[in-house]
């Protein structure tokens, strides 16, 4: 009781003398983001002003200092050319970015570090096709999960990486799907860092049709096995929200921070094409392995809060592979046949999924 009291103290204090840390873009054709690092979590606001016929989007910082940040920001970016920063009035900073068109904007709040992200999509931008008719699909973006320091689950006894098997099996299923003439965007095609939020960006960035993440499970009880797949939402049941928090983690977030963006998620008319495909992949990778290995298990498909699904434009789906913490599944995902099998599995999935937004 007087831990809590303490800490609502401490919350408190945060909250009036949050500082700016950094403003940094990260662009993308016909789209950009911007992210500002806070020192903690403030209220914000943003809107559109008209200026001299140009939209000028804003964000409003409540009880939040400029820090050491600079008070103007020059990019290259014609279409987003600077950022003004400079306090609006005793309980206001002001960010104004100086556009030279804007379609739509989004506006999200990512913690650990807090970070308020606002994306761009300039006019001219391609809308995604399965967004603009609900029927083509053309670019699919997979999205091996972890990499270079962050290594995903691990299992000692074999050697064995997440971050590894998951590249792999995207290699097989890159080649597959290119062989059926799809363009298909890896996030990251070596064992690399790639931050969270940069996947989506990524797909967002090429216009990507679909998103797909790939993991491998861990559990500490080693008897739990199966394959599960999720879409973004609000996670009902708390097994779901185990393996939401397991694979948020590199960015060490917690998921009581999620209440801002939850609203978003809900509001997302994205959750049902995504649900539709984790339940299809779901079903075709049952299907599939069981021809091979009858004792798989099917732990379903749900909504899950995470990160790595945040801010896709396009259905987003993230796939759980095996547990690595299961002896027999952890053989098996040694083996480069299974690994073959999970891959065409999967491509069989994306194939059956696509059929029917397409209507085939
Ligand atoms: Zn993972």
């Amino acid at each position: 009781m007087l831990k809590r009291a303490f800490s609502l103290l401490l919350g408190a204090q945060v909250l009036f003398c949050a500082t700016l840390r950094k403003v940094e873009l990260t662009e993308e054709p016909n789209y950009a983001r911007v992210i500002f690092t806070l020192s903690s979590r403030v209220k914000f606001k943003t809107g559109k002003i008209k200026y001299r016929e140009k939209t000028l989007l804003y964000v409003d910082f409540y009880g939040t200092y400029p820090g050491r940040v600079k008070s103007r920001y020059y990019f290259e970016n014609p279409e987003l050319p600077l950022i003004r920063v400079s306090k609006k009035d005793r309980r206001r900073l002001r960010a104004v970015l100086y556009l030279k068109s804007l379609r739509k904007y989004r506006v999200f709040f990512l913690p650990s570090p807090p970070r308020v992200v606002v994306d761009i999509f300039f006019r001219g931008k391609e809308i995604p096709l399965l967004q603009q008719l609900g029927l083509k699909v053309r670019k699919i973006a997979l999205d091996p999960g972890h990499g270079g320091k962050d290594s995903g689950c691990v299992n000692q006894k074999l050697h064995l990486q997440e971050k590894h098997i998951v590249l792999d099996i995207a290699f097989i299923l890159r080649s597959l799907l290119e062989n059926d003439g799809y363009k298909v965007i890896l996030t990251r095609e070596r064992d690399s860092f790639l931050p969270l939020e940069r996947r989506t960006a990524i797909a967002n960035g090429q216009g990507a049709d679909l998103f797909i993440s790939l993991h491998i499970n861990s559990s500490r009880n080693p008897k739990a096995k199966g394959i599960e797949s999720f879409y973004l939402n609000l996670a009902a049941d708390p097994e779901a929200e185990r393996v939401a928090a397991k694979e948020n983690e590199t960015s060490g977030k917690t998921l009581s921070q999620l209440g801002d963006i939850l609203k978003k998620i809900v509001l997302n008319e994205k959750i049902r094409q995504s649900k539709a495909m984790a339940a299809t992949l779901q079903r075709v990778l049952i299907r599939e392995l069981r021809r091979f290995y009858p004792d798989v298990r099917d732990l379903g498909a749900r909504g899950a809060p995470f990160f790595v699904l945040m801010g896709a434009d396009m259905p987003a789906v993230l796939v759980e592979i095996s547990f690595l913490s299961n002896p027999e599944e952890a053989r098996r995902l040694r083996d480069p046949l299974y690994r073959a099998r999970v891959a065409y599995a999967l491509y069989l999935g994306i194939k059956e999924f696509i059929k029917e937004v397409e209507g085939k």
